[in-house]
C-alpha cells in the first residue's frame, strides 16, 4: 500500500490502550476491522432500522448495509487520495455500531428516558462498546482497538463527555480536526445515506421520479439517464441514476480535497489534526447536496408513514425503559454483573444493543 506522510500510519500510532504484541500477517488498523467484524454489536447491526423499521420489508437498507456501503465508498476515497484504506474501512465498518433499535427515533426517546442521568448519545455508544461492553478478550474489556480507529468512531462529542474521555476526548476541547481518513468516513456516510434513502424512498413508494427531479443533482444526472433509459423503468431508471450521484459526490469529493490537500500540505497526520478540515466538496455540490437533504427531510424523514413508525418506536422505548427502571430483577444477571457502571446506564446499555425485533417482542409480552 502506497501512502502519503499525511495517511494514518499503524506503525506511528498512539496505539492501543492495553498493549499487545503485533502480528505478522495483518496491520493493526486490519486487526481493528476484523475485531468489528468479529463483534456482537456488529452482528446485530443486521436487524436495526437504518429508515425503515427492520420488518417492514426485506429490501430496505438496514444499519449492517449501511455500514457496508460506507465503507465501499469511504475505501475508494481513501485510495483515490493515498489514506490508509484500512482504518477508512475499519471506522466505516464500526461508526453506527451504538446506535439503538429504531433510528434516531430510538437514539432520541433513550437519551429523553436518561436525561437525569448523563443522556444517551449514538456517537459516544458506539465507543462505549468498542472501549468496554463487547467481552471478548480474557485480558480487557472491548476490543482494545487503536488510538485511530477509536477517533475516527467517535465523531462528535460534548465537551463534558469529552473532558471524561482522556486523550479520545481532547480534540472536541481543543477543537482540531481527527485523520484524514475520519474525514473521509464522515462524509462517505452521507454519500451513502442520501443515495440509498432516494433508492429506499423510490421503493417504499414515498418518493416519486417527479418529486426527486425537483434537485439539482438528480435533476443533471436524470437528464443524462434519460438518453438511453426511460423512467418507465422504475427502479432501473433510479439505479441509473443514483449511481451517477455517488460518481459525482465521490469525483467532487475527491478532486477537491486533492487541492486543499496541495494547499495545505500536510506533512504528518499531526499536521492534518492541526489543520481546517481537508475532506469536503466544491461549493457547488455542497449546495446540490444540501439541497438534495433538505427535500428528503420533508420528503422522506417527516413523511407521516415514517412519523408514525417514529412515534411508535419511541413509545417502545419509554415502555421498555420504564419496565427495567421499576425491577432490577428485569434486566438478566449476566449483563447487570459484567458491568461496573450505574444502574440507569446499564439499562440504557441494554436496551441500546437491542435489535428492533427484540424491542418489539419484549415490549409485547410486558403490556
Ligand atoms: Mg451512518
Amino acid at each position: 500500500m502506497v501512502l502519503k506522510n499525511y495517511a494514518s500510519d499503524p506503525l506511528v500510532s498512539r496505539g492501543r490502550l492495553h498493549i499487545e504484541p503485533g502480528t505478522t500477517n495483518r496491520n493493526a488498523f486490519q486487526r481493528d476491522r476484523d475485531r468489528i467484524i468479529h463483534s456482537s454489536a456488529f452482528r446485530r447491526l443486521e436487524y436495526k432500522t437504518q429508515v425503515f423499521v427492520n420488518h417492514e420489508g426485506d429490501m430496505f437498507r438496514t444499519r449492517l448495509t449501511h455500514s457496508i456501503e460506507v465503507s465501499q465508498i469511504a475505501r475508494s476515497i481513501a485510495r483515490a487520495l493515498e489514506c490508509h484504506e484500512d482504518l477508512a474501512e475499519t471506522i466505516a465498518l464500526a461508526h453506527d455500531l451504538g446506535h439503538t433499535p429504531f433510528g434516531h427515533a430510538g437514539q432520541d426517546a433513550l437519551n429523553q428516558c436518561m436525561r437525569d442521568f448523563g443522556g444517551f448519545e449514538h456517537n459516544l455508544q458506539s465507543l462505549r462498546i468498542v472501549d468496554s461492553l463487547e467481552k471478548r478478550y480474557a485480558h480487557c474489556d472491548g476490543l482494545n482497538l487503536m488510538f485511530e480507529s477509536r477517533e475516527g468512531i467517535l465523531k462528535h462529542c460534548s465537551i463534558t463527555n469529552a473532558k471524561t474521555l482522556g486523550a479520545i476526548g481532547e480534540r472536541f476541547i481543543h477543537k482540531t480536526q481527527p485523520s484524514l481518513e475520519a474525514q473521509i468516513v464522515n462524509i462517505a456516510d452521507e454519500i451513502a445515506y442520501i443515495n440509498h434513502d432516494i433508492d429506499d424512498g423510490f421503493r417504499s413508494g414515498l418518493l416519486t421520479i417527479d418529486a426527486l427531479s425537483s434537485n439539482t443533482l438528480f435533476a443533471t444526472c436524470a437528464k443524462e439517464v434519460k438518453g438511453f433509459c426511460s423512467e418507465s423503468n422504475g427502479e432501473v431508471f433510479i439505479n441509473e441514476v443514483v449511481r451517477r450521484m455517488i460518481h459525482w459526490m465521490v469525483s467532487d469529493l475527491i478532486i477537491n480535497s486533492q487541492e486543499h490537500i496541495q494547499n495545505h500540505h500536510p506533512q504528518s497526520t499531526d499536521d492534518v489534526r492541526r489543520m481546517p478540515p481537508l475532506i469536503n466538496y466544491t461549493d457547488s455540490m455542497l449546495t446540490q447536496k444540501q439541497q438534495m437533504k433538505t427535500f428528503l427531510r420533508h420528503a422522506m424523514y417527516e413523511h407521516e408513514r415514517v412519523a408514525a413508525m417514529t412515534d411508535s418506536a419511541k413509545s417502545t422505548v419509554h415502555q421498555l425503559f420504564q419496565y427495567f427502571m421499576q425491577d432490577e430483577s428485569h434486566i438478566p444477571e449476566a449483563f447487570k454483573n459484567q458491568s461496573k457502571d450505574t444502574y440507569p446506564r446499564i439499562v440504557s446499555d441494554y436496551i441500546a444493543g437491542m435489535t428492533d425485533r427484540f424491542a418489539i417482542q419484549l415490549a409485547a409480552t410486558i403490556v
